[in-house]
């Protein structure tokens, strides 16, 4: 479990005298798996690094400091109790005694990466994967809270209620059944207020994304009658539950349903409106070199990029405009170029720094024509403001 706030620090993070070394470690099956094939397959992993780092120029201190980055790693991999290790992301400067470790809900590709940044965008992936989610399955008597986050449930709040069930009784004390029936409606009508009461506690509490509701037909209806604004506005959806015999994998399969829907209906959207804005009032841009400038002025709202994007590019070394091939000359000044490795990373890393939403998008063929990137902005770009 990681926050936007970790992987902001994670991002802020810098060393002017040691590399920043970041580790992803997926563990191979579990029919394979020993301590000792782990280690084997992480030194192959560090070694094939270091013989890209052995031509580069660093002083001694540089190369302890990226030396005990692994040590580090390999301690805590041989320290974790079997299993625990299994998906995990570890971001070490030794030099600058920094080491954070991060146990991931699933696991990214392994890799080992030595920069001046920690490498984020595996990270920034799997948070905008996973939105803090919150299902409440409620009936005319109880309630029971769940949130969702990072691929695990976990039970919050029982909401019970005491209020008796559907009075049938026709021999009830004469004619006091329609006075009965109405004083046990109202209770219910109120265990539906209170439970949209303690939700809106439960979300100022946590601040979830999503909300969604399991119960049956009038309940439901009710209680999303009683919902504040905010959590209208919120709710994703509904299933059908019993809330006394629902299990934990049934309301997190039948909710995380409902959040793949919804999040590819907003993904959907959002390129829409990107492309839109891009054509339209300039309140939005796509393409690599666009995105890449108003990344670095600060406009950013919103990035969207393809998921798996693999781009070429590179900067003017007279004017610093960045194209998105990286072959021939400056079309600005006609400079030459040179190649920028890793320039979506760059992107992701600038739009975390900037406090700016990053949305990863697959399969959209109309992304993919605009160049794969692209993003709303905050305001528009000054110059094109001026230049009428
Ligand atoms: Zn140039």
């Amino acid at each position: 479990m990681f926050t936007v706030e970790q992987l902001r620090q994670l991002a802020n993070f810098h060393s002017n005298r040691y590399s920043l070394a970041t580790f992803y470690w997926k563990a191979p099956p579990a029919a394979n798996r020993s301590h000792r094939g782990e280690e084997t397959l992480v030194q192959d992993l560090f070694r094939e690094v270091r013989q890209k780092l052995e031509s580069e120029n660093h002083g001694r201190e540089w190369w302890n400091s990226f030396e005990a980055d692994q040590e580090r790693i390999l301690q805590y991999l041989r320290g974790a109790k079997e299993g625990t290790a299994a998906n995990v992301a570890v971001f070490s400067c030794a030099g600058e005694s920094f080491c954070q470790i991060l146990q991931l809900p699933r696991g990214l590709h392994s890799g080992f990466v030595i920069g001046e940044n920690f490498y984020l965008q595996p990270l920034s992936i799997l948070l905008d994967q996973y939105h803090r989610s919150c299902t409440v399955l409620v009936d005319r008597a109880s309630a029971r809270i769940f949130e969702i986050y990072m691929g695990e449930i976990e039970e919050h709040t029982a909401v019970l209620d005491e209020v008796p069930g559907k009075v049938k009784a026709a021999t009830w004390r004469g004619g006091n059944e329609r006075q009965i029936e109405r004083r046990v409606e109202n209770k219910a009508h109120q265990h539906y207020k209170r439970v949209a009461e303690v939700v809106l506690g439960f979300f100022k509490k946590y601040h979830f994304d999503w909300l969604i509701l399991g119960g049956h037909g009038d309940g439901l209806k009710e209680v999303e009658s009683y919902l504040h604004s905010y959590l209208r506005s919120r709710l994703i959806g509904t299933f059908a539950a019993d809330v006394k015999v629902a299990s934990l994998p049934e309301i997190m399969n039948k909710s995380t349903e409902l959040i793949e829907k919804h999040d590819g209906q907003e993904k959907r959207a959002l390129v829409q409106d990107v492309l839109n804005k891009a054509s339209r009032n300039g309140m939005a841009v796509v393409g690599l070199a666009d995105t890449l400038r108003v990344l670095s002025s600060g406009q950013v709202h919103t990035l969207v990029l393809e998921e798996d994007l693999r781009v070429s590019a590179a900067r003017c070394r007279n004017c610093g405009a960045v194209t998105a091939t990286g072959a021939g000359r400056c079309p600005e000044c006609n400079g030459s170029l040179e190649q920028i490795e890793d320039v979506v990373e760059q992107a992701v890393q600038a739009a975390i720094q900037d406090n700016s939403q990053i949305r990863f998008v697959s399969g959209s063929d109309e992304l993919r024509q605009a160049g794969g990137i692209g993003a709303l902005l905050r305001f528009r770009t000054p110059e094109t403001a001026v230049e009428l």
